[in-house]
This record gives structure tokens, sequence and C-alpha cells, in this order.
């Protein structure tokens, strides 16, 4: 079957037949109508020459009629003119001779030309004739008186015969030749007006198939034109159009099916599509095959090269038309969508940054798990993996960089666990893994050791190795309980609890763990209270040396909180509580202006403290803040400080790491203030030392833990020692933070090294404390440090 032969015949119905047929009835109707006129034309003609001829003969009767009337008087008086000497004999006989010939050939005309007068005429003339040949041969011997008595009773009765019917004769062959003119008149019209006529039908039947030709000649340019249109949209359609019986053998294949499955459509038909259905689809495909159902089906067809490609099948049941006889099948390649649609789904359940699934899916799965196992039994258990510290692993890296961590991270929990089992992020820094298979005796325990195992490797990002751990909380359900969101807090208590104790390990949850995050919670709510009170905060302050000479120049605030309950809490205890919940935007303000109030006040009021500088720490969410640097103008300007230099603030390492604009911008700010910047806990941030340039420092606050690694073995001295050379290097002005024995103070000096901080010297104290030691004494002798309580 080939498309061009199967159109046509589908269009059986269209405008073809009808062409064909009114094409024809008008050559019928002009073949027709011609022949007609030619008949009627022919036979008036015939008639029109007959009437003349008739015409002729009675107008020649007429003639022959009149001439044979004065030729017959002629000789009827010819022998009384002889007898009366009137005509001598000769000439008499010669006028006889010719009247009698002209007679005889008129009677004999008048009997040709119309028998039914001519043939008593013609004897009655020959009759007269003779009668007067015999009384001129009478005449002319002098027989007059016989001659007079033979005209007497002769020639006179014959002449009266003949003129009477003469007389008769003239006016019927006048009427005759008359009423002949007037017929042949009418025809004369009647032919005229039925040529006219015919002349209009046959110009009408002209115009009617012209038009008919026309109109056939347009539809037939339709047609040709539909038909194109309708073979070109078959043979260019995307849409692979087959035609298949009920047990899906193909009886008609459109060329499409080379570019959309690469196949060759001629050697499609007769071939079964099953062959290429994918065995998932085959039952849909059949149904369809026999239905000719117009509702799309999902149906998978093999491609040419080996692929599954997923398609859009709609039936057109034509099995009782004529031409077709089959199902017409619409198969559409729908893979774009369907990989859309993939993708939105897919979009809808996983986390866009890793590709795990999220919160969403992963939920579901927890409660199909539960499901499953309220069925056969057996346990399953739920890691709620948190990072430790991302935060500031976010902000030292930027955003991008903690994005490949997370990435990192991602793929190192999928390969901790089995692929039966779900790892998910949830958000953040969170992520979550679905025990199931190997949730059975020791599973969950060694599944958290291997993934905090894999963690462990430093990660590289934008060429800086980091350390990444996380925290682990688990939690084990069993036939089915607790319930999904409850195994999921379980966990979640269990991870806070693993993170209390200390960071990068793992806790299984018990039912008491509950009472320390309640306690966690509980801490946070009466932080608030804090503030509100407003006498639970205090500042202490330590004093920072100078080396050499042992004099106070500076101190360092550090906050206390007085709980009503719980006495004093220690401030890593609760600052990171703080930062959380972005308390310590209000709390740093608080700090800021009791440090300056007081510093202040002890610069007036002691003049061994008159050049006493004050640092304050700062933390990121503070720095965050577009506000800040006023913020620090106006607490400047309320403490009646008059010197911006007196104020310090230390900001950390790996605060100073985000490198975002706005921190940078915002250090300007403070400069321009007038105030000086220190890094804080300086070596332990995950930094390369190139950014020192970037950032207008003025002191280093060397981590305790590089002064504990002076006393250290040679590489950890080593390296304690090339840290507290940097500032020197950059000619900075160092501290050394956590000086507690007196021979750190010799080796920090022998690196050059200016100040030291720590309990050598004195611990933090509270202000008044700090008075009393301090107002009156600006030096302190190393003896009188070291007994401090
Ligand atoms: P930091 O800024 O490094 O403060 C120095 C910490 O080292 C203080 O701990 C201090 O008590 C302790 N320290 C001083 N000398 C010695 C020593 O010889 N040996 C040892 N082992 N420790 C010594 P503290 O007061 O517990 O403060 C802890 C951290 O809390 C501070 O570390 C600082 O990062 C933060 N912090 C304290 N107050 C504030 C504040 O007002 N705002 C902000 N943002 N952070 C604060
Ligand atoms: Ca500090
Ligand atoms: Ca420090």
């Amino acid at each position: 079957m080939t498309v061009r032969a199967h159109i046509p015949r589908h269009a059986q119905h269209t405008p073809v037949g009808k062409i064909v047929r009114s094409t024809s009835l008008a050559w019928l109707w002009q073949s027709l109508t011609a022949a007609v006129v030619l008949a009627v034309l022919t036979s008036a003609a015939a008639w029109v020459v007959h009437l003349e001829q008739e015409a002729a003969t009675r107008l020649r009767a007429q003639v022959a009629l009149e001439t044979l009337d004065a030729k017959v008087g002629g000789l009827r008086y010819l022998p009384q003119a002889l007898a009366y000497g009137s005509t001598p004999p000769k000439t008499t006989i010669l006028l006889e001779q010719g009247l009698r010939r002209t007679a005889a050939s008129e009677s004999a005309t008048l009997a040709d030309l119309s028998p039914s007068l001519g043939v008593p005429i013609r004897t009655v003339t020959d009759q007269l004739s003779n009668a007067a040949a015999q009384e001129i041969t009478m005449a002319s011997r002098g027989q007059i008186k016989q001659a007079g008595t033979f005209d007497f009773q002769t020639v006179t009765p014959l002449y009266t015969k003949f003129t009477n019917m003469s007389a008769h004769a003239e006016p019927i062959l006048r009427s005759l030749a008359s009423s002949s003119d007037t017929s042949s008149l009418i025809w004369v019209w009647v032919t005229v007006l039925s040529t006219g006529l015919l002349l209009v039908l046959i110009l009408a039947g002209f115009e009617r198939s012209r038009r008919e030709r026309l109109r056939t000649a347009t539809e037939r340019e339709a047609l040709r034109g539909s038909e194109e249109r309708f073979r070109a949209l078959v043979q260019n359609s995307t849409d692979v159009i087959t035609v298949v019986n009920q047990y899906g053998v193909v009886l008609f294949q459109a060329p499409s099916v080379r570019s959309v499955l690469g196949y060759d459509p001629a050697a499609m038909v007769g071939a079964s599509l099953s062959e290429i259905v994918h065995p998932g689809d085959l039952f849909r495909f059949q149904a369809l095959c026999e239905s000719g159902s117009h509702e799309g089906q999902d149906i998978r067809l093999r491609h040419a090269n080996g692929t599954w490609l997923a398609c859009e099948a709609r039936g057109t049941n034509l099995r009782n038309h004529r031409e077709v006889r089959g199902v017409v099948l619409n198969i559409r390649d729908v893979s774009e969508r369907k990989n859309l649609e993939n993708e939105l789904r897919h979009q809808a359940f996983h986390d866009s940054l890793t590709g795990l699934a999220n919160g969403a899916l992963f939920r579901d799965r927890v409660e199909h798990a539960l499901a499953r196992q309220r069925r056969t039994g057996g346990p399953l258990a739920v890691l709620l993996v948190d990072l430790d510290d991302f935060k500031t692993i976010n902000d030292s890296l930027g955003h991008d960089g903690g994005d490949h961590v997370l990435c990192q991270v991602a793929s190192r929990l999928r390969s901790a666990v089995r692929a039966s089992d779900t790892v998910a992020r949830l958000g953040g820094d969170e992520f979550a893994i679905l025990l199931e298979d190997s949730a059975r005796g020791n599973g969950p325990s060694r599944a958290a050791e291997r993934t905090l195992a894999r963690l462990a490797p430093p990660v590289r990002v934008n060429g800086r190795s980091l350390i990444v751990s996380a925290s682990i909380g688990a939690a084990i359900a069993n036939k089915g309980r607790p319930g999904g969101e409850e195994l999921l807090r379980n966990a979640d208590v269990a991870m806070y609890a693993a993170k209390a104790q200390g960071k990068g390990r793992w806790a299984q949850f018990e039912p008491g763990m509950n009472v320390a995050v309640a306690e966690r919670l509980e801490l946070r709510a009466d932080l608030v209270d804090a503030l509100t009170a407003g006498n639970q905060m205090e500042l202490y302050y330590q004093p920072v040396v100078d080396l050499e000479t042992r004099k106070v120049t500076l101190v360092e605030a550090l906050l206390r909180w007085h709980h009503p309950k719980r006495g004093l809490v220690p401030p890593l205890e609760f600052l990171p509580l703080a930062e959380e919940c972005g308390l310590i935007v209000p709390l740093g303000r608080w700090v800021l202006r009791q440090a300056l109030t007081q510093v202040a006040a002890w610069r007036r009021e002691s003049s061994s403290l008159a050049e006493l500088a004050v640092s304050v720490n700062v933390s990121g969410r503070q720095l965050e803040d577009a506000g800040f640097a006023s913020e620090v103008r106006d607490a400047l300007a309320a403490s009646g400080l008059d010197d911006p230099a007196a104020l310090i603030l230390e900001i950390t390492e790996t605060t100073l790491m985000r490198e975002a604009e706005e921190t940078i911008t915002r250090l300007g700010e403070l400069k321009a203030i007038g105030t000086r910047l220190a890094i804080d806990d300086f070596g332990t941030g995950y930094s390369s030392l190139g950014y020192l340039q970037h950032f207008p420092v003025d002191l280093l606050k060397i981590d305790r833990s590089f002064v504990a690694g002076l006393a250290g073995g040679p590489r950890q001295a080593a390296l304690a020692e090339a840290v507290v050379k940097i500032g020197a290097s950059l000619e900075l002005q160092t501290v050394a933070e956590g000086v507690e024995m007196e021979e750190q103070v010799g080796q920090l000096r022998a690196l050059a090294c200016g100040y030291g901080q720590g309990f050598l010297f004195a611990e933090p104290l509270p202000a008044q404390g700090f008075e009393a030691q301090f107002a009156g004494e600006s030096t302190m002798a190393p003896a009188m440090a070291v007994t401090l309580p």
C-alpha cells in the first residue's frame, strides 16, 4: 500500500466523484444540444428551400396560366382574324404554329406544376389548339361558313371551357402563392427564433460547462492541494502514523517512522508492531489495537538503535472503513515531555544541590518502611547526620565553597551505606539516612561509625584542605514503632546529645536524652529572659600585658552569664545558642557599650589606666549588620571615650575568611571611625595567609594552642614559632593568648611577640576585681600574677 494509492480512495466521498459525474453530464448535454441544433437547422433549411421552390413553382404556374390565357386567347381569335382577312393566311399559320407551340408548352408546364389544375387544362388547351388549327385550315381554304359553324360549335365551347377553367384556376393559384408566402415567412421566423433560442441554449450550455470546467479545475486543484497537504502531513508528520490490524500487524506505515524510531517504513508493513513494544506495555498496546481507543496511552517503543523511546499512542478505529480496514495509530515521541516530568518529579522529591532525596521523600520512605515493617517485622533505623560548625565553614569559604563541601559530604554518605538505604538532605547541613536492610543487630552503629570514618578525610575546596566532622544521632524502630515523626525526633535528640558530648561522634537515642535537648531549649528561653531582666549578664576583664615591661596596656572584655538557677554559665555554652537565634546582636551591642563605658571611666579615674585600651569580641552576625559601624560610633560617643583607637574589635579568623564583600566594607567603615582591628584565635582558621594583606588589621592574637605548642615536641614548636613570627614579619602587634607559664614569656619574646594574655598574668576578673588589682598598679610583677587566685 502506498500513500499515493491510499489517499484518493479515501476520498471517495470527496468532490472527485462529483466532478467526474458533472463533467460527463455536461458533455452529454452539450452533444445532445448540438445534435438537436444541427437537426433543426438542417430541416429548417430544407423546409425553407422546399417552400421557396414551391413558391417559385406557383409563381411560374401563375405566369404560365397568364401566358396560356394570352396564347389561348390568340389561338381563339386567330382563325377569325384570318377569316375576316385581317391577317394573311401565311402569317396566320405561322402565328398559329407559334401560339400552339407556346400554349402546348405552357399547358404542359402548368400540368407539371399543378397536376390538379394542369391535366384538364392541357387537354382543353390541346383540343382548343387542334380546333383552332382546324378552323384556320378551313378558313384558309375559304370554307368560311364551315369554319364559322365549326367555330361556333367547337372552338367557342372549348374556349369557354378554357376560360372557365382558367378563371377557376387563377384565384387558386394566386391564393396558393400568397399562402405559401405567409407560411414561408412564418417558417422563416420560427427558424430564426428557434435558432436564436437554440443558440442561447447552446451558449448557456457552453457557459455552464465552462463554469463547470472551471469549478472542476478549481476543485481538482483544491483536492490536489489538500491531497498534497495530507500527503505532506503524513510524510512529514512528527507523529508516526501506522495502520494496524487487531493483532498489531502493520498494514500501512507513514515514513515518519524512520525519523522517530529509525525503521524503514516499507519493511514495517506486514511486521508485527508488538515486537518493538516494551514487554511492560504490551498488554495496553494490544488493548489499543483491539479497541482503537482514542485515549492517549504511554507506550515505550524500541528505537532501531536499541534504546527505549517513551511514546504516546492514540488509536482510531477505522476497521469498518472501506479503504483503511484497521486501527490508525498516532504514535508520538513524548520522551522530552517525560524527561521534563521526571525532572520535575525528581525536583519535587530531591535536593537540587546534592541530588539526594529531600525531606518530603525521606519522610515518605520512612512511612512506607514502617508500614512494611508492621507486616514483615524486622527493625529499621534512622541516622540523622548534622555537620559540625558548618556555619563556620560556609562563612569562611563562601557559598560556593560551602556547596562544594555539602556535595562531597553527600557522596561520602552515599558511599557509606547500601544502595537500598535512603540518603537524604533534610536542609542546610542536616542529612538523614534510612537503614532498612542493614538495621539488624549492630547494623545501625556500624553504619554510623562507617559514616564518621568516610567523613574523616579532609575535603579539598579551592585548594585548601578542610576537616569536616559530623554528629550523628541514631534512632531505631521495631514493629512499626515509634511512628515516623517520633522516630525522626528521637534521632534528632540523639544527634544533639552527640554534639553535646563533643561533636564528631554518634549517639543512639535513649529515652533519657530528651531531657538534655529540653535543657538546651530551656537555656535558650532563659537567655531571652536574661536579656530582658538585665542583671544576669556581666563583663569580666582580662589584662593584656607588654611582655617586656609587664605593663597592662589593654584589657579584653569577656562575657559572663549569671544564670539564676545554674550559676555562672561559660560563654562557649550560651554564645552559640545566642548566635543561633540572633540574640548575639543585642547582646553584643550591650557588651560594646558596657566595655567602653567601663574603660572610659577607668581612663578618667585612674592615672595608671589613663591609656588603657579595650578589646571587645565581635561575632560574625554583628559584622553582617549594616548598621554596625554606626553602632560603634554611637557607643564610643556615649562612653565619652575620646580616642577611638582605644577600642580594639576582635574578629575571629574564620569570620574574616568569609571574604564577603560586606565584611571588607564593614572593616573599612570601622577603620574610618579610627578603631583598631584584631584577628582573634589566629592560626585556627581554614586560611591561607595571603588574606592578611587584604584586611586593615592592627593586631594578631595567636591562639593559645600555639602558645601551648611552644613547649611541645620539635615539630609542634616549629609550627608554633612560625605562627608567632608571622605577626612580626607583617609588622603587626602580636598578642599571645593563654600564657600560663613563665618560660613561655621568654620564648615569645625571643620570637618578637610583644604582648601576652593568660592566667600567668591574670584570669578574667569582674570590673571591681580588675579595678582593685590594676587601678593603682599598672605594672605587674610576675610573682604577683602567679599568686593571683
Ligand atoms: P577568646 O576571645 O579567645 O577569649 C579568651 C578565652 O581564653 C577566655 O575564655 C579566657 O577566659 C580564656 N583564657 C584566658 N587566659 C587563659 C589561659 O591562660 N589559659 C586558658 N586555658 N584559657 C585562658 P572565656 O572567657 O571562656 O571566653 C571564651 C570565648 O567566648 C572567647 O574566646 C570568645 O571567643 C567568646 N566570648 C567571650 N565573651 C564574648 C563576647 O562578649 N562576645 C563574643 N562575641 N564572644 C565572646
Ligand atoms: Ca577574644
Ligand atoms: Ca582568642
